[in-house]
């Protein structure tokens, strides 16, 4: 609704965001860096206060605060990236595997104002606290919660929230993937094809006004404003 003030205004934020940012400093070598890896659209470095030997931080070049700003062939590239550096560190540092994260927001643990993904090596016994703690949810909870993930989905990507079913006639959540039969799944793919094939038809004209006001009210959340609590 205020779409006018507050796009002048995140541009103005974004760019002094830019200006006072030490990761587009790296990128553009004002900075000295380990650069691990370089492209046109992305860079990885190694991380100045690593978790451990050969902690990788990689970023897209151009200042994002959040994921959801990043365009989608720009994490695209970058998650691609991600799967060659992790399998880069498993090789030439002989580790047992590689941690993968993104803090998204500050409640997420996010410490930096520029968007990246965390590639940790990691060791049998190193004692890294990365361990994703276990919270019992109702599933009463689990089911809602569901259908609002559902809800959203659909405005967003197209994905058709499947029709309710009586409990029990579902297979079991765990084995459902592979239950489905294949034709089940070409279809699927299909009608993936076709919203992306829609997504783009919509691109050209008001795609970006429309994503630009939910992607400040996204970014507003990650900045930890109004409706950015789970509860
Ligand atoms: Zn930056």
């Amino acid at each position: 609704m205020d779409g006018t003030a507050s796009g002048a205004s995140s541009e103005q934020a974004a760019a002094l965001q830019k200006e006072n940012c030490l990761f587009c400093h790296i990128v553009e070598g004002k900075v000295l860096s380990r650069k691990v890896y370089e492209d046109e659209s992305v860079i990885a470095i190694l991380d100045i206060n690593p978790a451990n030997a050969g902690h990788i931080l990689l970023m897209p070049k151009e200042h994002y605060l959040f994921m959801p700003q990043v365009p989608e062939t720009v994490i695209g590239r970058v998650f691609i990236i991600a799967k060659q550096l992790s399998h880069a560190a498993i090789r030439a540092l002989r580790t047992d595997g590689t941690t993968i994260f993104v803090a998204n927001g500050g409640i997420a643990g996010q410490r930096a104002p520029h968007f990246m993904v965390h590639i940790i090596p990691r060791l049998t016994g190193d004692g890294l606290a990365l361990s994703v703690a276990e919270n019992p949810v109702a599933a009463e909870v689990q089911e809602q919660v569901k259908k609002q993930l559902q809800a959203v989905l659909g405005a967003t990507i197209g994905v058709a929230a499947p029709a309710a079913t009586a409990a029990g006639s579902e297979p079991p959540i765990a084995e459902e993937e592979e239950n489905k039969p294949k034709k089940a799944r070409r279809e699927r793919k299909e009608q993936a094809a076709e919203t992306e094939e829609a997504k783009e038809a919509g691109e050209g004209k008001a795609g970006a006004s429309e994503s630009g006001a939910d992607l400040d009210t996204i970014t507003n959340m990650l900045l930890g404003g109004k409706g950015g609590r789970n509860g």
